[in-house]
């Protein structure tokens, strides 16, 4: 009887002892598991990523002389950009504290011409010429200014104020300008100027809206266009004062602007332009402006449509 009585207590102490072991080793093993499943707090940034991860990224891009991602930013000079990064989507840059004068000559090309490219070499300048359809055979001066490291625009092939009676007729004589300089330098020219510029108001007389119209239209074709923000006054008369036309073109320098595109004529007329023009490059050589041509990323300025 005593002998099954320590038994019985034998096994139930042995019993006690079990499921208490059990208890114990199935927390411990409950803990374990519960700590491998949960993500350490600290290793977790607000934006949710994990923090190893971003560990990982940062010395990937320590290791790498230029993180991929500063490429996107627009902080490079554009003239720094490769072709296939589209110019449009991004606004020209200018350093303010460059000066920079961009000579635009139109209505050429002409006799003049080859006398403006012989001063602006004197002043390693180089311009911008808007041409037109001065004569057959023009090409091959148009050939020498494009030669001589100038940019080309297209004016128009006609300058009759009629190519404003519709967008058709605008394009058709701009297409002839564009064909007769495509053939002159083998390259198709994407800078335009407007005769009588965006703001004209004779275009009202041929169709009402047509410089909003046009304005839109050529940047979705795929052209720049430019108007000036400083005039020579050379096209205010037939023949204005050389002195006339040097006191109008340094008003630019003389107010401080620091980025100029200034409106001239290579016209066969205008031998006051030419008789002005060394006065003229001198005056912003001296202070301190650089001379440029435009170009797709250039400095650009647009008048506002007054039709
Ligand atoms: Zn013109």
């Amino acid at each position: 009887m005593q002998t099954k009585r320590r038994n019985w207590r034998f096994k139930k102490s042995f019993l006690v002892f079990c499921a208490v072991a059990g208890a114990l080793i199935i927390l411990l093993l409950s803990l374990l598991i519960a700590r491998e499943m949960r993500p350490p707090t600290s290793s977790v940034d607000p934006n949710g990523a994990a923090q190893g991860q971003m560990e990982q990224l940062t010395e990937d891009n320590q290791s790498k002389p230029e993180p991929s991602g500063e490429e996107d930013k627009p902080t490079a000079p554009l003239s720094t950009l490769s072709p296939t990064e589209p110019p449009t989507t991004l606004p020209p840059v200018t350093d303010p504290n460059e000066k920079v004068l961009y000579l635009t000559f139109d209505d050429g090309p002409s006799k003049n011409t080859t006398k403006i490219l012989d001063i602006l070499d004197q002043y390693g300048a180089k311009a911008t010429f808007f041409v037109i359809h001065t004569y057959d055979g023009c090409e091959a001066q148009i050939k020498e200014i494009y030669e001589r490291g100038h940019a080309i625009g297209l004016h128009s092939y006609s300058h009759q104020f009629s190519i404003y009676s519709s967008v058709d007729s605008y394009f058709k004589d701009l297409n002839q300008i564009s064909d007769l300089v495509y053939n002159a330098i083998g390259v198709r020219s994407k800078l335009v100027r407007f005769p009588g510029g965006t703001s004209n108001t004779i275009s009202r007389n041929y169709c009402d809206g047509i410089m909003t119209t046009l304005s839109q239209e050529l940047p979705k074709r795929g052209y720049y266009y430019f108007d000036w923000d400083w005039d020579s006054t050379d096209a205010s008369d037939n023949q204005v004062g050389a002195d006339t036309i040097y006191q109008n073109s340094i008003k630019a320098a003389q107010s401080g602007d620091s980025h100029v595109i200034l409106l001239m004529h290579d016209a066969p007329i205008k031998t006051t332009t030419v008789e002005a023009l060394p006065r003229i490059l001198q005056y912003y050589k001296d202070q301190g402006y650089r001379f440029d041509k435009l170009s797709e990323t250039s400095y650009t300025y647009h008048h506002n449509p007054n039709n």
